[in-house]
């Protein structure tokens, strides 16, 4: 029932943008949505705020990698969550059962909701892959149960459960600031090719933010310069202003995260980062035979365990 993986993500990319993704049958009962992964184009971490929570700037971007969530209106009075990933928990600790629990609880929802969760996003790869599931979750409930919630009313119910998840409401390329839930849409990226490579190994986002040092030695990101680039439509700014303060720590700890960095410029990147706490390398090519040669050399020398070629998904502005 599910496809190979890599085979999946590259019939995808063609597929629509952001406003096509969610299609209802008729009798309203039922939905099917796709919950796009992203990456940064920079990540810059500027502080720690008196909640220990950490301040950041960033520059998010979707990517057409999805996972499918389809939501089934019953009479159970029950919220039941299914997976394909055996070692995802299926109970409240599944983000897609917080979300819909968050709405059931707020409008006294007393039918059930039977959530199949498949992912094809990778796990714990600093692709945001729980939260976007939160967020469809939450866009289709909204409408499933015709709560009126407008998307700024989502955006602020999905940050008290995870603060990738406004972003991921609102999807295409913003500024993330705050700890990552006070966004602004920027321009969207111009058209190109990333190669998303993930290695066989998971980092704990904890992990990383617990060993981030600041200080005079840090190089932090140009998020500005990044923003201009972006308006510019100059790939060639955007692929030498990709930085991510997080990507030290998470290569001290993992080497070959480096080593994918190196070998996606050998095959002709124009520029290649680490996205979020990482493991997942990108590189950013202007040619689709390129980044296939790319993914297909990762593959082949078995740096990486999840390799795609994709591209960005902007949304309506
Ligand atoms: P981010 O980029 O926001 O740091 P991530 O890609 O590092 O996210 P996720 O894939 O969201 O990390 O998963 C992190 C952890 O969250 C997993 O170890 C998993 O047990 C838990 N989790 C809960 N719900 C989900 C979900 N729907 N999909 C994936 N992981 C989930």
């Amino acid at each position: 029932m599910f496809a190979n993986i890599e085979e999946f993500s590259y019939n995808i990319i063609e597929l629509a943008y952001l406003e096509d993704s969610y299609m209802k049958n008729g009798d309203n009962k039922s939905i099917a949505l796709k919950a796009y992964a992203k990456i940064n184009l920079a990540l810059d971490v500027i502080g720690v705020l008196e909640n220990g929570y950490h301040e950041v700037s960033m520059i998010m971007q979707s990517v057409d990698m999805y996972d499918k969530v389809n939501l089934y209106v019953n009479n159970s009075g029950k919220i039941t969550v299914k997976t394909n990933l055996s070692f995802l928990p299926v109970g409240p600790d599944n983000l897609v059962y917080k979300a819909a629990a968050l709405l059931f609880d707020e409008f006294d929802i007393k039918a059930g909701l039977a959530i199949d969760l498949y992912k094809y996003i990778p796990v714990a790869a600093g692709m945001a892959g729980g939260s976007t599931d939160a967020a469809a979750v939450l866009k289709g409930v909204n409408e499933l149960f015709s709560l009126g919630l407008s998307m700024e009313e989502l955006m602020e119910r999905g940050a008290r459960i995870g603060a990738d998840i406004p972003y991921c409401i609102m999807g295409g390329t913003a500024l993330a600031e705050g700890i990552g839930e006070k966004l602004t849409r920027i321009s969207p990226c111009p058209d190109c090719y990333f190669v998303v490579g993930k290695p066989g190994i998971s980092v704990s986002t904890k992990y990383v933010y617990d060993n981030l040092v600041l200080d005079e030695n840090t190089k932090h990101p140009d998020v500005k310069g990044m923003i201009k680039a972006i308006e510019e439509k100059n790939i060639d700014l955007i692929c030498s202003g990709l930085s991510n303060v997080l990507e030290d720590v998470t290569v001290k700890a993992h080497p070959v995260i480096h080593e994918i960095k190196h070998r996606m410029m050998e095959a002709g990147a124009g520029g290649a980062l680490m996205s979020g706490s990482g493991p997942t390398v990108f590189g950013i090519f202007t040619e689709r035979d390129k980044a296939e040669k790319c993914a297909e050399i990762l593959r082949e020398e078995g740096l990486t365990k999840n390799t795609y070629v994709t591209t960005p998904v902007n949304c309506a502005q």
